[in-house]
């Protein structure tokens, strides 16, 4: 087993080794390292066998495995969102599309329809790449090395999948983990230069039986007890072994490095309203939100402003500025209305306003939306 060469506290006597000379915690011999490692995952897991939480795309502990179709799309639904927010996507994908194969054969402006609110819309496309792939293959790939292969699946989701639906032993590193492992070692070295140290470490309390739920539980632990603000150290079940409650202050790790200001840029959105609809277009497939149904816009992206051009001339009126953030930036928007009797030049199609909740437009246009029919 590898070695973060920051050893835990000695555990003395419970050491499962017999290694009852390993009271220093520099020691570093294999065996207490083993030994306290064994520990650490014995504890969780006892723990995640009583607590785990009843989530859609979960097995119960000593369940059959779920199937990796599940696992694999609630993964990639969790990233940069909260187990809230992906629940009723992943009840409405499901139903839609119980199947990869189902997945895979569905029109691409479908799913990102459907996934349309989530945020990060490069993941909805390579959901349905990565499903195409998956039914040319006939099944998932097994291992985390087959899994990377597949488009769009990184590390973390190939690890997390290979290990939960197919029982691979593999170190599974998402923010929860991070936080939890950072306090559990008293890693106090900043993000994201720690990562490193966090996955060797990782790698050394990760069990060769049980890595699935194993992932599960430290995910589950860092949700609910070694929370970012106020962990609960007093439930913990790791609070004996914990670096960071002995030595240091969990609450202030893991440290960040300070974040750089977001840009903000300046743009229009066009509200184009004819007879009761207004005039959708669909976003250059490469760019910003690709692929998605849309209000026309001035041609603001991530590195610019607007270029105030307006699709038709006419007597414009402005109906308010929305606001919202980016991964690498921040825009405002002013949302700007215009009542017509023909479509604007280019492709787009009349949408009925009474319906527009259903066009699957991003959270930015479906703000504009609120605010033009406010
Ligand atoms: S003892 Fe506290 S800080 Fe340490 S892992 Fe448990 S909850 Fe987190």
């Amino acid at each position: 087993m590898l070695s973060c060469g920051l050893p835990l506290r000695c555990v003395g006597p419970a050491c499962p080794s017999g290694c009852l000379s390993c009271r220093f915690p520099l020691c570093g011999r294999s065996c207490h390292r083993r030994g306290v490692a064994a520990i650490v995952s014995d504890k969780l897991l006892q723990w995640y066998d009583a607590h785990a939480r009843d989530l859609p795309w979960r097995a119960r502990p000593a369940e059959p495995a779920p199937e990796p179709y599940r696992v694999w799309l609630s993964e990639v639904m969790l990233q940069q969102t909260t187990v809230a927010a992906v629940k009723p996507y992943f009840e409405a994908f499901t139903l839609r599309w119980p199947t990869v194969e189902q997945l895979a054969a569905a029109p691409e402006e479908d799913v990102m329809a459907a996934w349309a609110g989530l945020g990060y819309y490069s993941r909805a496309r390579n959901l349905v790449k990565a499903a195409r792939a998956v039914a040319e293959l006939g099944a998932f790939p097994d291992t985390e090395e087959g899994l990377r292969e597949l488009p769009g699946l990184g590390a973390y989701t190939a690890a997390a999948v290979a290990a939960i639906a197919f029982g691979r032993r593999a170190v599974v590193v998402d923010a929860n983990v991070e936080r939890v492992v950072t306090r559990l070692f008293n890693l106090t070295d900043p993000l994201p230069g720690v990562r490193k140290a966090i996955r060797t470490c990782a790698d050394t309390i990760t069990p060769e039986e049980r890595a699935g739920d194993f992932a599960q539980a430290m995910m589950d632990l860092g949700s609910s007890i070694c929370t970012a603000r106020e962990p609960k150290c007093l439930l913990c079940p790791l609070a004996n072994d914990c670096r960071a409650r002995a030595e240091g202050d969990p609450a202030a790790l893991p440290v960040k490095a300070p974040k750089k200001a977001k840009p903000v840029r300046q743009g229009r959105a066009f509200w184009l309203e004819h007879d009761g609809s207004v005039w959708l277009v669909r976003r250059d497939g490469k760019g910003m939100l690709g692929g998605m149904r849309a209000l026309p816009d001035d041609g603001w992206s991530a590195r610019g402003d607007g270029a105030d051009n307006y699709p038709v001339d006419g007597a414009w009126q402005p109906l308010g500025l929305v606001r919202h953030t980016f991964t690498h930036f921040t825009i405002e928007l002013s949302v700007e209305r215009l009542f017509v009797d023909a479509p604007p030049p280019g492709a787009g199609l009349w949408w009925p306003t009474a319906t527009i909740d259903e066009a699957g437009l991003p959270t930015l246009f479906a703000k504009a939306a609120r605010l033009a029919l406010a």
